[in-house]
């Protein structure tokens, strides 16, 4: 436990906490690996092991209210303003110098507070905590990664993998940062071009639709703006689908189509994804050729492949095309006509894509 020190000149506050004084390499990533600030006005700390923090408090001023923070070794990769509620102005995640990384609490004007009984108590190597206002105020947990133990982090993980496999949700989409991405779903064919005809005269255009608008709502679920090319049986042409894409300067344009062998031969199935060109287009479509093919087990695998389809080729964003299985194979058709299977395509093109924003975006 160390108090704080009373700085009247400067009129601010400041505390050097080391827990431990080993020397920290210069060219580190941020030492702060979580944090959150309680509705009980305690914030929480999470840093690397061996971590000297160093706290402060400047009362407001002309420009700024009252503000608390927290100096960590190790540079922030992406600065951030989170906007508060109740007593917070805002939070903001800096690094005010190369090397450093800096977590400002901005209080409101009206906040009344009392720096000079403020402690920031180490709980172990790397966990701190100090409480700075009164639950009197109303306030909504802000915060940002896990910052319990990770022996509690490893529990709760168990908890969700037993919940997964309870609801057989083994899909789980995973969490992007919300409204930040949009992306263009295509539905190919349409309106008088049914494209493939498939076994029992199973159409190409309506499975497709139907995938696609799931798509759709599975990312608008995560935050994701989605538009559709097409959301009913219409002619659309490939330049005007090329055209919403890049007119919108959408982050990335996914085709989805369904295949049909020549002969119709019934022997023939799979799963194949295209891309024309980048290494971001070529990554967009390993992720969703994955995930399709962990939906459809036995369906062979066609690969990955470099194609020239028009959609692809004149759209300026990563762009694929996705060919979701073969109508007129004996094993594709068969689940392509269940609303269960088309599902779980939706779900498997939902999460590539997730994934693709969250390492690329
Ligand atoms: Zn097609």
């Amino acid at each position: 436990m160390i108090k704080f020190l009373d700085n009247k000149l400067f009129r601010y506050l400041s505390v050097f906490l080391f827990l431990n004084s080993s020397i920290l390499q210069v060219k580190s990533s941020s030492a702060l690996a979580a944090w959150a600030l309680n509705t009980n006005g305690v914030l929480e700390l999470r840093t690397k092991s061996n971590t000297n923090l160093k706290a402060y408090f400047k009362k407001a001023n002309q420009i700024s209210g009252d503000r608390f923070w927290v100096d960590f070794p190790g540079e922030l990769k992406n600065p951030r303003t989170i906007k508060g509620n109740g007593p917070i102005k805002e939070i903001r995640l800096g690094k005010p110098k190369k090397g450093k990384t800096r977590l400002v609490i901005e209080f409101k004007e009206e906040t009344y507070l009392k720096p000079l009984t403020w402690q920031m108590v180490g709980l172990d190597q790397k966990r701190w905590r100090i409480k700075l206002f009164n639950p009197k105020y109303s306030f909504k947990k802000i915060g940002e990664g896990l910052v319990e133990k990770k022996r509690e982090n490893i529990k709760a993980k168990q908890n969700l993998i037993h919940k997964r496999k309870n609801n057989h949700s083994y899909l789980k989409l995973p969490e992007i940062k919300r409204n930040k991405f949009e992306v263009v779903i295509d539905p190919g064919h349409g309106g008088p071009d049914p494209g493939a005809i498939g076994i029992g005269g199973l159409r190409e255009t309506d499975v497709v639709l139907e995938v696609s608008k799931i798509v759709k709502n599975l990312l608008s679920e995560k935050g994701v703006k989605v538009k559709l090319t097409r959301t009913n049986e219409v002619d659309l042409d490939l330049p005007p689908r090329v055209s919403i894409a890049n007119n919108r300067d959408a982050d990335i344009f996914v085709s989805i189509h369904a295949n049909a062998s020549r002969g119709k031969r019934r022997d023939i199935n799979g799963l194949e994804t295209f891309y024309y060109r980048g290494w971001r287009g070529r990554l967009l479509a390993k992720r969703i050729q994955k995930q399709i093919l962990r939906v459809s087990p036995g369906s062979p695998d066609r690969g990955v492949k470099q194609g020239r389809f028009y959609v692809i080729k004149n759209t300026r964003m990563p762009a694929v095309l996705v060919e979701i299985g073969f109508l007129t194979g004996r094993l594709d058709a068969r689940r392509l006509e269940k609303i269960t299977h088309r599902k779980r395509l939706a779900y498997a093109i939902a999460k590539g894509i997730l994934e693709y924003l969250d390492k690329v975006g």
